[in-house]
This record gives structure tokens, sequence and C-alpha cells, in this order.
């Protein structure tokens, strides 16, 4: 099979300069790369034939030469059998290139853990808005050993499997990989004499506190993220943030709909047949409100404004009460012949609903 232009494969002019190689090279091999592309022989040929062209292009010798003879001038052999171009020298530049991102040494500046914290507030306290002190274990760099895991006085050994990189290479056809170190996990280092105090792992846990600021408006479900509040990964590294998830615990008397408070209120049947005024808790305190002569079960009044503050800060919502109409049970005997009384009186409209049943009714059995 014929072989490929190398400033083909690598999809650049020839005249390209070392820097457009290098980021062309860099383009391909991160598309080809096999980990990304695990079991793909196509995209292991490409990423082959990428490292080939960056190899010979990258060297100005070898460049001239191709340049010259094409790929005769580099004595007509395929790139894996040539014992110059072994997978040594192949990995420096491997790590030269992408040292950032497959790897390389112990790793620095990893982000940091965040943290979960659940927590149960009040309905009134998730309305109006609240300021708590919530307090969780959390790993700290160990002050003992000052985060090395060796115990004072010691130093933690320099791991011989990798050298201290953190990370062992291994070969794959020509050219190399690297994985993390299982002797030293990655660390690149070993702890022979264990800190006391951390066992060796250079983290405590212990208990922290912070002051979360709950906003008047939050509902269950709803995240809070305090930044830095979370764990360090490692010594010097970036800390994460303790996101605080917000259960909202159940009202004895309201109901939440998103920004509206609902307030179930029963009422008794004559308070309905009668009309009343009455005082009903909210959320700022309790309001009158008048009950008309006549309401129905299941009818509801709008306090506007009494509910709940919008989280966006454009207002407040409502609160809405639903009238129950409760019909009396356990009657007395005088209670029995006051209603009966009550009854006789009835005339056609004092229940519009059943008359116009009993008029529809004689319509259709006529
Ligand atoms: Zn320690
Ligand atoms: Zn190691």
């Amino acid at each position: 099979m014929a072989k490929r232009d190398y400033y083909e494969i690598l999809g650049v002019q020839r005249n390209a300069t070392e820097d457009e190689l290098k980021k062309a090279y860099r383009k391909v091999a991160i598309q080809y790369h096999p980990d990304k592309n695990p079991g793909n022989k196509e995209a292991e040929e490409k990423f082959k034939e990428a490292n080939e062209a960056y190899q010979v292009l990258s060297d100005p010798k070898k460049k001239a030469a191709y340049d010259q003879f094409g790929h005769a001038g580099l004595g007509g052999q395929g790139f894996g059998f040539d014992p110059g171009f072994g997978a040594g020298s192949f990995s420096d530049i491997f790590d030269n290139i992408f040292g950032d991102i497959f790897g390389g040494g112990p790793r620095g500046g990893q982000s940091g853990i965040d943290l979960r914290y659940t927590l149960e507030v009040d309905f009134e306290e998730a309305a109006l808005g609240v300021e708590k002190k919530i307090t969780f274990e959390k790993e700290f760099v160990c002050d003992t050993c000052e985060g090395s895991g060796a115990k004072p006085g010691t130093k933690p050994k320099v791991c011989g499997t990798c050298r201290g990189s953190g990370q062992v290479r291994f070969n794959q056809g020509f050219f190399t990989l690297a994985r993390t170190c299982s002797q030293c996990s990655g660390k690149g280092s070993i702890v022979e004499d264990r800190c006391k105090s951390c066992k060796g792992s250079g983290k405590v846990k212990k208990p922290h506190s912070v002051v979360v600021n709950i906003p008047a408006g939050i509902d269950s479900d709803q995240r809070l993220r305090l930044r830095g509040e979370g764990e360090r990964s490692e010594v010097g590294g970036k800390v994460g943030d303790l996101y605080v998830l917000i259960r909202v615990k159940e009202h004895a008397l309201f109901k939440r709909e998103d920004e509206h408070v609902v307030l179930d209120l029963p009422i008794t049947f004559t308070q309905a047949a009668l009309g009343t005024v009455m005082e009903v808790p909210t959320l700022q305190g309790s309001v009158g409100i008048t009950i008309h002569s006549g309401v129905q079960q299941g009818e509801t009044l709008r306090l506007k404004g009494k509910g709940i503050k919008r989280l966006n800060g454009s207002g407040y919502g409502d609160q809405y009460v639903r009238l129950h109409l409760e019909v009396p049970k356990n009657l007395t005997h005088r209670q029995k012949e006051l209603l009966r009384e009550f009854e006789k009186e009835g005339k056609g409209d004092t229940y519009p609903g059943v008359t116009g049943f009993l008029q529809r009714l004689k319509e259709v059995f006529k």
C-alpha cells in the first residue's frame, strides 16, 4: 500500500511553520487517540500515521530528506521498523505536546471536591429567608505532616516504579502510552513511616461550620452553591464548592404552590349561609376576611401579596383561602327541630341549584 503524504496526513501546506505543524499534529492526534477511540482500528492507524508524519516533519534533517526525496528519502522503510525512531524518542515528543492532556508527571492543580449537604428548613424560614449555621465533616490537610502523610521528621520516598512521575509508560505497537502508577496510585511518592494523625493519607476529617444565607422564597429541591466551602483535592490544589440542597418541611396549616400560599379553611354551613367576618393567619400575621352570605363549597378568596417572595425579587405571591363547608353532624333534638322549621320556610331561590335540577328533571320525564 502506498504511503500517504505526511503533509496531507496532518492537513498542512508544505511551507507550514513549526508551530503550524505542531498544532495540526495535536489536532489529528487528539482526534484519533486510542483512549478516545477504544477498539477502533482505523483510528489507531490514523493515530500512528500522524505520529510518524509529525516525527519526520518536526525533525529538520528528516524533513529535508523527505521534502527532497519523499518516503524514499527516509530509507523507504516503514516508520515502526526504524530503530532510530524508537518509542523512547517518541514518548518525549508526546510528553512535550500532550503533557497537559493525557497526563505526565504527578497531577497538579486538579479541581477541588464538591460537597453536598441536605438542609431541612421550616416553611416560614423558606418563605421569609433565614440564616442557618450548618456543621458537617470535611477533609482538611493534616496539620501534623502538612499533607505529606509521612511521620514528622521523615519524608515520603520517591516511588521506584514510576520514578516519581506517577505514571508508568508502556509500549503499544510502536508508540508509548501512560497509565497511572499502581504502586503509588499516581502520587509519585511512597510513605514508609506514616503520620499517626492521618494514618498516611495526608488528610483528616474535622467538623466544619458555615453560615448559609437562605434567601426568602427558596423551595424544596433548590440548591445553594457556597463557593470554596468544599474540599481541597490535594495540598495546594483548588478548593471545591459546597452545594446545599433545600428541603422545606410541611406546615400544619399552609401549603405552597410556587410563590402562593394556600390555606384550607373549614367554615360552618351557617357561616356560609349568613356570611361572616373572621381572621385568618398569613405569613405576615393575621388578616381579616369577609365571607359573603351564600358562598359555596370550594370557593377561594385571594389575599393579594400575602404569599411568598419571588426568588427573582419581583414582589410577592398571593395567599388563597379555600373554603370548605362543613355539614353539621350529631344534631340535638332542638337543632333538628329548628332545621325542619327552616326547611319549611324555603322559597324557590333559597336553593337555586336544587330548584334548577328538579325543573330539568321534570322536563326530561314529563
Ligand atoms: Zn498527617
Ligand atoms: Zn509510582
